[in-house]
């Protein structure tokens, strides 16, 4: 799995790196949050390991943020002995675990596993983007309060949005999530999927990125 690591002491960042990257995953490495933010847009991380005093703010506040865009990364929290308020925030914030520093780096994989298995089969969150409300589990989409009807189909390409709403999903990830309902892609299918939910939800709730997909949030 490909994991970010938000921490700004190097020595804990060499060796959670070093260590999660022996147990085979892809380990990228920040120490501000500016940085993180820009890795969460980019690239489909499947966990985030987040130290609570960064040097350009408090994890806590980017975990919020991230949460507040709907996004399900799964986020394990590293925090000192002495900080457990910190620990009881970050679960309510949206923390999916934690570990309280010192910690076994072995104990940091296993629960790391765990929390990335877990987010997978989680339910996704209803979310509100400007004027539009989705609530994916139940199927419910409605503009300015009104209920719009939505197709199996176009609930297939919203969930591939949703699931990472501030990552870029590529034109061959949509087409995936289709090919389930045993559909033929024509080199417009998703075109043509994207242009029916903008008709339905609005132009703007789609935001075409240029020659790299489809993404729900600025
Ligand atoms: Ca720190």
């Amino acid at each position: 799995m490909r994991v970010l690591l938000v921490e700004d002491e190097p020595h804990i960042g060499s060796a959670v790196q070093e260590h999660v990257r022996a147990a085979g995953h892809a380990v990228d490495w920040v120490r501000q949050i500016g940085a993180a933010d820009d890795a969460v847009r980019s690239v489909p991380y499947d966990a985030l390991l987040l130290d609570l005093h960064l040097p350009d703010g408090r994890g806590l506040d980017f975990l919020r943020t991230l949460r507040r865009r709907g996004d399900t990364l799964a986020v394990v929290i590293l925090t000192a002995r002495d900080q457990v308020s910190d620990r009881i925030d970050g679960l309510k914030a949206g923390a999916d675990d934690y570990l309280v520093k010192p910690f076994d780096l072995d104990e940091l994989n296993a629960r790391l596993q765990a929390v990335a298995r877990r987010t997978q089969g989680k339910a996704i969150p209803t979310i509100s983007l400007g004027p539009v409300e989705l609530e994916p589990e139940a199927h419910v989409a409605r503009l300015q309060g009104a209920v719009v009807e939505l197709t199996a189909r176009e609930w297939a390409v919203l969930d591939v949005l949703l699931r990472r709403p501030t990552f870029t999903v590529s034109k061959e990830a949509i087409e995936a999530a289709l090919y389930a309902f045993g559909q033929e892609i024509e080199s417009n299918t998703i075109e043509v999927y994207i242009s029916r939910i903008r008709r339905k939800l609005g132009r703007d709730f789609i935001r075409t990125i240029r020659g790299l997909g489809y993404r729900l949030h600025d």
